[in-house]
């Protein structure tokens, strides 16, 4: 297996950090040329399929658990424990690497808006045997995870290894640092020019996060226009800052040939326009940039995130004549449809059969 783009350009880490192979790499580009003709704008569009990351399950997930679940296994942990909403991709994704990697994979849900693609994800759970609890506020998750936690000790003797919200740590970033290295060799094997602007949604902030630090490393100049799609308190700029420095901090300590530069403000647009009020909360604007990207190029979009980031791009699209535009797709396109068709609902705990017996929000219909 030929190694990472990061551990080529500072050998040290391969050896100082944790990892399981657990993605095909390097994800495609792709010149989106009917979008291009579709809008008439005189922009170059690109597209990066990270939906591409994993045979398994794909989007912006694999990358991170990596490194998230290689540190479960060199401590040899049984169980690991994560947390996020009824549809969360990251705790499905977890799930679903975790169980392939013999892990016990531990599920702390929360309430969000419906949409069909939280059935698919919960079903999905279901198929890997995801163990989910579901609370319906803050203080009830703390208080059920102190809970699972002291159970689990009793048990196994030991602690699960706990998973940040969206495998946004120090050590989950570091995957993003490493596609930020892989986009450069992209670039220098002429798949694309270097662009002006990635658009990339923005939840926990992980994946922008770890493109920032990864191409100011690797030299490159491109902006990151990062879209915001969950709540303030989650996403912000003192988070983007936050995992900046303590990512930063790990792969240097890890290997001082790294550098520890000051956080680069003026590659970092942060946008909140496209967030609508609510996580999971679908947009017209969002809807529309999931029908043109499905009808110009046949590539699934959602409302949750990529819908939103992608109009960000649209919306700025006919002020960047001559510009290279890169649109970093974070979401999972392997189609799961078959493996979920015969999983029966009521396997799963009694408070998420609301989200099956409840219609889903009135702009979910991109694809009926
Ligand atoms: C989790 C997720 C994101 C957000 O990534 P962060 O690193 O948490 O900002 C974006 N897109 C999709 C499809 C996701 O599932």
């Amino acid at each position: 297996m030929a190694a990472l783009p990061l551990f080529d350009a500072y050998p040290r880490l391969a050896g100082a950090l944790p990892r399981v192979a657990l993605a095909q790499y390097p994800t495609p580009v792709q010149r989106m040329e009917q979008l291009e003709s579709a809008l008439n704008c005189g922009a170059r569009i690109f597209v990066k399929r990270d939906d591409l990351s994993s045979n398994l399950y794909g989007g912006n997930k694999p990358r991170k658990l990596e490194f998230l679940l290689g540190k479960a296994l060199q401590d040899k942990r049984r169980t690991v424990l994560t947390f996020g909403a009824a549809g969360s991709n990251h705790t499905l994704a977890t799930a679903i690497f975790a169980r392939q990697l013999g892990l016990h994979p531990i599920v702390m849900l929360v309430p969000q808006p419906n949409a069909r693609y939280v059935r698919k994800n919960l079903l999905a759970s279901r198929t890997v045997d995801a163990e989910l609890h579901y609370s319906g506020s803050m203080p009830g998750v703390a208080a059920n995870t102190l809970r699972v936690l002291a159970g689990r000790v009793l048990r196994e003797g030991r602690l699960p290894m706990v998973i940040a919200p969206g495998g946004t740590s120090a050590l989950g970033v570091v995957g993003y640092v490493n596609a930020a290295f892989e986009l450069r060799r992209q670039i220098e094997a002429g798949d694309l020019p270097e662009p002006d602007r990635v658009y990339v949604a923005a939840g926990t902030m992980g994946t922008a996060t770890g493109l920032l630090l990864g191409f100011q490393a690797a030299g490159l100049k491109s902006q990151i226009v990062a879209v915001r799609v969950t709540d303030p308190s989650l996403t912000s700029m003192s988070t983007a800052r936050r995992f900046f420095r303590k990512t930063g901090v790990l792969l240097h300590a890890a290997e001082p040939a790294f550098p520890l530069g000051a956080f680069p403000d003026n590659a970092f647009q942060f946008r909140e326009e496209f967030y609508g009020g609510e996580y999971a909360r679908y947009t017209e604007e969002g809807m529309r940039a999931v029908r043109l990207v499905h009808d110009a190029e046949g590539l699934a979009l959602e409302g949750t995130y990529t819908g939103k980031a992608f109009a960000a791009l649209l919306a700025d699209a006919d002020a960047a004549r001559g510009k290279t535009l890169l649109f970093w797709d974070t979401y999972n396109s392997r189609d799961f449809t078959n493996d979920v068709k015969d999983v029966d609902y009521h396997t799963l705990p009694k408070p998420l059969h609301r989200y099956f017996e409840e219609d889903v929000q009135p702009l979910d219909r991109v694809g009926d």
